[in-house]
Parts: structure tokens; C-alpha cells; sequence
């Protein structure tokens, strides 16, 4: 059977000993008095949850589904008491603004709370993340007196939020949106038109459901300069937020999909319901994207939690599971065969997966303090960086974390053998339910389109060379450590082959505007690989500075499967350079008509 154990001592060491947490809070106002011992008690407060309540519906969830019947939405059983849960214990305003009854905790630790969430059950904690989302949306753009009436039920999970987007002929492409916003004359809109998968567009865990939905103006420009961005209840909020009517927002239908089956993904229809505008005329998509900057580090953690549950689920099986003998001999002589991990290729796949997720806990904790630092340090050289850092890492976090969340599920699946393609198990179902995150949330392609062509190419490398210097500091802390000798070589030439692959596409690109896209998910991937290595330098060098005194075995084993990512998982990045480097003409060259069967 699957299990999960919240990996508490892991994320303390991330927290605590690799980003010093309570040295950076000190250093802002907003965070100044978050202790060791408040980080604790959420840390296992959390893995309560996630441990007792959810994962046990995780499962049954998946088998049982959402449901749609005369017109309205059923979540599977035990979800609204999950929420319940949530809810009463404050937990949904866990990172929320303290001026309207948030708790106010810091990115950097808001991320372990949800990857607890999404490795217990993934289905389930795509509701409290768009609802994170919306908060985080209405927070930052909203005037006063809107966040006053709608932030606190959002906190308190007595209502909840979506992401309304995606029609059926703009997905990637927002600017083809035809949905409209008509003007009524006292400050409010009438919305029409219909939105497709939308997640938790209808459900019955809270008693308001409040959707934040691009729509366009009568006068709008064309394209994506035309969007504007409006707040629009399920039911109408009066002034004492109390629930008015109905508002004219139908659920369609819901899909049936290949995973996160607890999930409600909705056609939402809006039939002229009232809309409120939030921020400017025709810059919602500017604004949304403050929304879809948290939801793509959040989708990254979904692959991060499933691929830690797959790992642990992976490593329970492995320890009873018999098969064939060591290679140099019987390890287990009075039993009929030895464990599978006596197999070198089964500890490659569980080292791999390992690997992975040690060094996605460490980068999604990473790019959360640079958030933090950005959104709260009064220092304007830190924000700036903080900013800079967030916008490099945001599609790397979206993209290769669900990418490697992804190969550790079918990885952990791998290792079940027969049993891992069969329900019982549960491995399959980590498997279902990691895909998706490689595709919503903007694909993993637009992912790196974004990295290449707005975050390297548009700025000419500029942040490119921020990440560089500040990896060379580090690595020139680590001068007073003999064993880090290792990785300060390979991440060094690491460092240069990025920067010369940087300016070589540069350069193509500036001559031939398609080697952006050409080269952009190879190069995604081959900068991912050099920030684990980054990751993973931080995590040893903390491991060497402590393992002599530590009896617990935890710091050898940190640096034991950090030789593995530096051994046998970083050297992909040749590879990739060689694809890189091989150009836009091998993708351009073959006529379009030649792809097509006909
Ligand atoms: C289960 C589920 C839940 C979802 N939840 C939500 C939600 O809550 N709210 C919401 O608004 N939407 C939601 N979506 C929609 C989701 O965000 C989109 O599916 C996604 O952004 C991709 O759009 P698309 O499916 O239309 O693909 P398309 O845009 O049609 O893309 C098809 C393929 O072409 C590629 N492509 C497209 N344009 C380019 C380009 N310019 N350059 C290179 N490649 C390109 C894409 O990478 C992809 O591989 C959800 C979808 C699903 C399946």
C-alpha cells in the first residue's frame, strides 16, 4: 500500500540550516518575530493533517470522484470535512495579509506546508491552492475596500476562489478570450460568455465561490492588451456579506481526466452575471498574472509532493519485496531471495528519485525566500534581487520541478514492477495525477519559451549572470572545506557552460528569431540541472560542516545521495548543450505538409 510521512527533519534542515530562515526574517519587519519553535508547531501541525485526514481520502477520492448530477457538483466523501479542517484551523490564510486576519508566514515556509498537502492528496489540494492564489490576486490588486469584504471569508475558507482563463479557443493564447464585459452604469459589469476546466469551478466545500475571470471590454484593443480582470461571486455578497442571489455563473459539465479525479474541472457558464472590476481597465492579464506567478510554484510543488509520496510509497514496498540474488552473493541466505535494493538498478532509480526531490524541496524553498525577500526587505538592492531571482526561477520552478515530479512518479513505479501498474498499490495513481501539472498552469513549452525569450534573451543575459555571481560566492564560502573541492570544480565549469550557451543563442537568436523556441526546453532543463547542483552544493556544504559530530547518520546520507545527483544525474547537462547547440534548422527544415499522415 501507498504511505506518506510528512519528511519533517528534511524540511527543518532546508529551512533552518541551509537558508538560515530565522536569520532572513530577522531581517525584515514583516517577519521579524516568527521563532523556531511557531515554525515547528505548523510544520507538525500540517503533517497532521496531511497524514491523518487527507491522505486517507486519497485513494477513495480518486476512485470515487467528483459528481455531477442535476446540475451540481459533489466532491468525493470526506473532502468538505478536509476542508472544514482547514478552515477552522486557520490554515487557509496561512501566508494571507495580517491586515484582514491572514497569518502572515512566510513564503519560504508556506511551500513545505503545501508540498504536505499535494504529496497527501494532490486531488484535494488544488481547492485550497487556488483559493491561496486568488488571496495573493486580490491582495496585491484590489482597492481597499474590496479586500476588506472578500480576504477575510477567503482566509477562513468560508468561501473560495478560482481562475477563470481558459475558453475554448484561447488556451496558451489569452488574447483570443471572447468573453464579455458589459458596462451597467453603476460601477458593476455584466459578464457573458463560457470558460472551460475550470478547477473547483463548482463544488459544494464552501457556501460562496468566488471567480476571478478574464473578459473583455466592448472597446477593448485586440489581442492580450485588451483583457480585463473582474471579481464575480457565485452568489452576490451584500454589503454585511451576507449572500445575495444566485449570479448567473452555471457549471456547464465536468471533465473526466486521467488524473486528480477529486478535482472538479468545470465548464462555467456566464450567463450576465455581475461582475466587479478589479485593477485597471484592459491590464487584467498583468494583473492575473500576480495569480498565475504563485499557481506556478504551487503546480511545481504538486510534482515535488508527488513525487516524495511515490518515493516513500516506492522504498515500503522495495524493503519486503524478494527477488533474485546481490550480484556478489546471498545478502539474506535464510530466505528465499534478497530485497531489490541489493540491485544496483533499483537503487539507481531510488537514488534518482531521491535526488530529485531533496534538491526540488531545497529550490522551492529557495525561490519562496526570494519572494519573501522581495515583497518585505527595506533594503531596495535585496528586493531588487529577491525580484530578479523570482522571475529567472518562477518557470524553472513551474517546469522542472513537475518535469522531474513527473520521472519520479513512473520512476517509484517502476520499481514495484508489475504491482506498481495495478490499483491496489497506488503507484499508478501518482503517476495520473503528476501529468497534468507538466500541462496546466501554462505548458511546460511555454514554461521555457518564457525563460528563453523574457527572462534571458529580452534582458541579454542580465539575470543570467545575477544567478552566476551569487553561485560563485557561495562556492567561494565553501573555500575552508576540502570535500567540497568537487563541486566547486564541476559547478564552475557548470556555471561557464551556461553562460557561453547563453550568449551563443543570444547571438543565433538575434539572427534567427526561432532559435528561442528551439533551444528553449533543453536549455530549461539544462538550467535546472545547475540550480539543483547550486541546491544540492548548499545542502553538503552544511552536511560537511556537521556530519564529524552527528551520530543520527542524516548529514553522511545528505552527502552520499548528493554525490549521486553530482555523479551520475548532473553530467545531462552535455547532452543538453549538444541539443542546444544543434539549432532551429533541425526542427524548421522538414515542410509542415510532411508531418502530417494523409
Ligand atoms: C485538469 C485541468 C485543469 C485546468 N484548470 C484551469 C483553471 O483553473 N483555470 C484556467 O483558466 N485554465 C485551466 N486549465 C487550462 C490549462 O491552463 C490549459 O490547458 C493550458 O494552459 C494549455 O492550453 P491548451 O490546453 O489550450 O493548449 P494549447 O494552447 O492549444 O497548446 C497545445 C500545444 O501547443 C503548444 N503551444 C501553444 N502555443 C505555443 C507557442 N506560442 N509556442 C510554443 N508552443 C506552443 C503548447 O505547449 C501545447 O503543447 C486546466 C486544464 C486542465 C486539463
Amino acid at each position: 500500500m501507498a504511505m506518506y510521512k510528512a519528511p519533517l527533519r528534511d524540511m527543518q534542515f532546508v529551512l533552518n540550516e541551509v537558508f538560515e530562515a530565522e536569520k532572513v526574517w530577522s531581517s525584515m519587519p514583516a517577519t521579524e518575530g516568527i521563532d523556531l519553535d511557531t515554525v515547528n508547531a505548523i510544520l507538525e501541525g500540517g503533517a497532521k493533517i496531511a497524514e491523518n485526514e487527507l491522505f486517507p481520502i486519497n485513494l477513495s477520492g480518486d476512485a470515487e470522484g467528483v459528481k455531477f448530477e442535476n446540475g451540481k457538483v459533489t466532491t468525493p466523501t470526506g473532502f468538505k470535512e478536509a476542508w472544514n479542517t482547514l478552515a477552522e484551523g486557520g490554515w487557509l490564510g496561512l501566508g494571507g495579509n495580517p491586515e484582514y486576519d491572514g497569518m502572515g508566514m512566510p513564503k519560504m515556509l508556506t511551500v513545505l506546508f503545501e508540498e504536505m498537502l499535494y504529496a497527501s492528496n494532490a486531488g484535494f489540494t488544488l481547492y485550497p491552492s487556488l483559493n491561496t492564489g486568488a488571496t495573493i490576486l486580490l491582495d496585491a490588486h484590489a482597492s481597499d475596500e474590496i479586500k476588506q469584504q472578500f480576504l477575510p471569508p477567503l482566509y477562513a475558507g468560508q468561501w473560495i476562489g478560482t481562475m477563470c482563463l481558459t475558453e475554448t479557443q484561447a488556451g496558451t493564447d489569452l488574447g483570443l478570450i471572447s468573453t464579455k464585459a458589459e458596462p451597467k452604469g453603476d460601477g458593476t459589469y455584466t459578464i457573458t460568455g463560457s470558460k472551460l476546466w475550470i478547477t473547483g469551478g463548482d463544488h459544494d466545500l464552501a457556501e460562496n465561490i468566488i471567480h476571478l475571470v478574464l473578459a473583455k471590454l466592448p472597446d477593448a484593443p485586440a489581442g492580450s492588451r485588451g483583457i480585463s480582470l473582474f471579481l464575480v461571486p457565485k452568489f452576490k455578497v451584500n454589503s454585511d456579506n451576507s449572500l445575495g442571489d444566485f449570479n448567473n455563473v452555471n457549471c456547464g459539465s465536468i471533465e473526466h481526466k486521467m488524473g486528480i479525479k477529486g478535482s472538479a474541472t468545470c465548464v462555467l457558464n456566464f450567463d450576465g452575471a455581475e461582475g466587479i472590476m478589479i485593477g485597471e481597465p484592459n491590464r487584467g492579464l498583468m494583473a492575473m498574472f500576480t495569480m498565475m506567478n504563485y499557481e506556478r510554484l504551487s503546480i511545481g510543488i504538486q510534482g515535488l509532493g508527488l513525487g516524495e509520496v511515490a518515493y516513500q510509497s516506492a522504498m515500503d514496498f522495495a524493503k519486503e519485496r524478494l527477488q533474485s540474488r546481490a550480484p556478489g552473493g546471498a545478502k539474506n541466505p535464510e530466505k528465499p531471495a534478497d530485497p531489490i535494493l541489493v540491485h544496483p538498478d533499483v537503487r539507481r532509480m531510488a537514488l534518482n528519485v531521491r535526488a530529485f526531490n531533496e534538491a526540488s524541496r531545497a529550490f522551492a524553498s529557495y525561490v519562496g525566500m526570494q519572494l519573501d525577500l522581495s515583497k518585505f526587505h527595506e533594503d531596495e538592492t535585496i528586493r531588487k534581487h529577491g525580484d530578479n531571482m523570482m522571475a529567472l526561477m518562477t518557470p524553472i520552478a513551474k517546469a522542472f520541478i513537475t518535469d522531474r515530479g513527473f520521472d519520479a512518479t513512473v520512476e517509484a513505479q517502476q520499481i514495484y514492477g508489475g504491482n506498481g501498474y495495478c490499483t491496489e498499490w497506488g503507484a499508478e495513481q501518482y503517476v495520473r495525477d503528476a501529468r497534468i501539472a507538466q500541462i496546466y498552469e501554462g505548458t511546460n513549452g511555454i514554461q521555457a519559451l518564457d525563460l528563453m525569450g523574457r527572462k534571458v534573451f529580452s534582458n541579454r543575459g542580465e539575470f543570467v549572470k545575477i544567478f552566476t555571481q551569487e553561485v560563485r560566492e557561495f562556492l567561494a564560502s565553501c573555500a575552508d572545506l576540502p570535500n567540497m573541492q568537487a563541486w566547486t570544480t564541476t559547478l564552475e565549469t557548470e556555471l561557464k557552460r551556461l553562460e557561453s550557451l547563453t550568449e551563443t543563442v543570444i547571438a543565433a537568436a538575434d539572427k534567427n528569431p526561432a532559435e528561442i523556441g528551439a533551444a528553449s526546453v533543453d536549455y530549461l532543463n539544462l538550467f535546472g540541472l545547475v540550480t539543483y547542483g547550486y541546491m544540492w552544493a548548499r545542502m553538503v556544504s552544511v552536511a560537511e560542516r556537521k556530519v564529524a559530530s552527528d551520530t543520527s547518520g542524516f548529514y553522511a546520507t545528505k552527502i552520499k545521495v548528493g554525490n549521486h545527483f553530482l555523479k551520475r544525474i548532473l553530467p545531462r547537462t552535455l547532452a543538453l548543450e549538444q541539443q542546444v547547440l544543434a539549432g532551429a534548422d533541425v526542427l524548421m527544415d522538414l515542410e509542415e505538409e510532411a508531418f502530417y499522415v494523409n
